[in-house]
């Protein structure tokens, strides 16, 4: 518990003196797709990867204890196989990622759903992979999205941006009040960065930067398009968590095959 606290003591410590120097800028290099976008990073990533990998670490012991974290061999082969081909392409779009602690696991579970947590924590359910019958290449589509969530760090500005709305970046400079309280808003910090899905705006370049991904890896970027026309026939009455924060439409899928031909070539070289 005291650990803790020096872990949440800090992080309000750090986010106030890296406000005064942080400007906005683009947490990744813009590789052969261009994502330029200039960010609100105001609070420190180190912070931001270790309420991220608390969540990791909670999602991982409660599958240990129901035995379902990598328990079906053959479909953590694969989501491993894949992994190892997508990751030495991060350094692309940032040098620093290739050092991350990245990790994988499968968790068998009727759930749509996968993720890669800040600072490269992945997991994929095995739902996912069963409801859509995913190919290896679909596989790389979905987790090149989520490496890319991961390198651009948005759940980095989903905080920053939940503190600023909040008026709590300014509160902290101004008055000191939030080293009293930081309890309160490193609780906050985590429902912003676990509770809030990613804006359309994130969504958009994560489908733009995982094609350039998979396509380096070897992976056919056009499995992208298929991987959402199966996400969309999903659907129904109560479509799945993953599709509540991945809307299957159309604009989706127009904007990936527009984008194809950038990394067309990317996909062809790797195959050489
Ligand atoms: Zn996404």
């Amino acid at each position: 518990m005291k650990n803790k606290n020096v872990i949440l003591n800090l992080f309000f410590v750090s986010l106030i003196s890296t406000l005064t120097i942080s400007g906005c800028a683009s947490s990744t290099d813009a590789g052969a797709v261009g994502v330029d976008r200039k960010q609100f990073l105001a609070v420190p990533s180190e912070q931001v990867n270790q309420m991220a990998l608390q969540s990791y670490d909670q999602v991982k012991k409660e599958a240990s204890a129901k035995k379902t974290l990598d328990v079906n061999a053959e479909q953590l082969r694969r989501v491993t196989a894949v992994s190892k081909r997508l990751i030495p392409q991060v350094q692309v779009f940032r040098k620093d990622s290739l050092q991350w602690p990245w990790e994988v696991h499968v968790i068998s579970s009727p759930d749509v759903n996968a993720y890669c947590m800040p600072g490269g924590k992945i997991a994929f359910y095995s739902g996912i992979i069963e409801k859509l019958n995913m190919t290896d290449d679909e596989i790389a589509a979905v987790m090149g999205h989520e490496m890319a969530h991961a390198l651009r760090e948005h759940g980095r500005e989903r905080v920053s941006e939940g503190f600023a709305q909040q008026g709590l970046l300014i509160l902290g400079v101004a008055t000191g009040v939030i080293k009293e309280q930081y309890a309160q808003y490193a609780a906050l910090g985590s429902t912003f960065l676990l509770t809030l899905p990613n804006s359309r705006r994130q969504e958009s370049e994560a489908d733009h930067i995982g094609i350039e991904l998979m396509a380096r890896a070897g992976y056919n970027p056009r499995s992208a398009v298929t991987l959402w026309q199966k996400m969309g026939a999903q659907g129904g009455a109560k479509p799945p968590q993953f599709m509540s924060t991945h809307p299957s439409d159309s604009t989706r899928i127009a904007q990936i095959q527009e984008w194809i031909p950038q990394v067309a070539p990317l996909y062809e070289a790797a195959q050489r």
